[in-house]
């Protein structure tokens, strides 16, 4: 038998010696997952013996850890914008970053006012779901090209109760134009931005088990604002709007890509890094 304790005293050590960042806390936050309890409750239960079907379960978790697989797969929920969403290897786990590209677009169009929306690239689902939570008379239409990836953000969709308003459509925005019947208010995507070199670079976590082709573009990191601004006359209505999540340092090219297609009132937001981090562009 061990203990609550004894089981974060033996884990701790063990994900340090895999190189995982925040070891203790991984430990608490699978824990507590196998527990079904908070994490800071694991503190009132320290000498409280863990039953061996839980150990088995938390053992397993703790492998799959060590091997560098990402908290929120494991676990298969994360939070985003106040809501839980559903993940899986399927699908990029959602960055905070993301959640400025949802308030910039908030705080740029009256709530009330029906719009159509269109979220390139949608993944596990959260810009649509989000966009959907908080506009009451949106109509959305979610792109990918996974549809593995349809699947868990359909998954979302009905657990937020916005299925309703949201179409899904697989397509490969760089191989084919998309089937829609009407122009859209606004276009929103957080595209694969990393370069391929960058792509290398990064930690094991995302390298080895996030899905490839939603972190980069296996190219310059720009293939999808190129391919995307230079559709949008197809897409988008007049005064249309196009709002993109960026990638550190790619705002002065991107900026470029809209003034040479049309687009003005270009705004940029950073993040709580002081990076640009969403850009959006009004066709003229
Ligand atoms: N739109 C999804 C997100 O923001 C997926 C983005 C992606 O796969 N690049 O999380």
């Amino acid at each position: 038998m061990h203990t609550v304790l004894e089981l974060l005293n033996l884990t701790t050590p063990f994900f340090e010696q895999k190189g995982i960042e925040s070891a203790r806390l991984n430990a608490e936050l699978l824990l507590a997952d196998v527990l079904k309890c908070k994490r800071l409750d694991l503190y009132l239960s320290f000498d409280k013996p863990v039953k061996d079907d839980e150990v088995d379960l938390f053992r397993s978790h703790v492998k799959r850890r060590g091997l560098r697989e990402p908290l929120q797969y494991i676990l298969g929920y994360v939070e985003f914008y106040g809501l839980t969403f559903s993940v899986n290897k399927n699908v990029l786990i959602p960055r905070q970053e993301t959640e400025i590209l949802i308030e910039t677009v908030l705080n740029s169009i009256d709530k009330e006012t029906h719009v159509n929306i269109m979220d390139i690239g949608t993944g596990s689902g959260i810009i649509a779901v989000a966009l959907a939570k908080h506009l009451p008379n949106a109509e959305i239409i979610a792109v990918d090209k996974s549809p593995e990836a349809l699947v868990v953000a359909r998954l979302n969709a009905d657990s937020h109760n916005v299925a309703s308003k949201i179409t899904y459509l697989q397509n490969d925005v760089l191989a084919l134009s998309l089937p829609i019947a009407e122009k859209q208010d606004i276009i929103v995507s957080n595209p694969p931005y990393v370069s391929l070199n960058e792509f290398h670079t990064l930690q094991k976590e995302i390298v080895i088990h996030e899905p490839d082709f939603a972190i980069t573009d296996f190219s310059d990191g720009l293939t999808f604002y190129r391919k995307i601004i230079a559709s949008a006359k197809d897409y988008l209505k007049e005064k249309g709007r196009m709002y993109f999540e960026l990638g550190a340092g790619q705002s002065v090219e991107v900026r470029s890509l809209f003034e040479l297609h049309n687009f003005s009132a270009i705004t940029i937001t950073k993040d709580y890094s002081n990076i640009d981090r969403v850009i959006k562009g009004e066709l003229k």
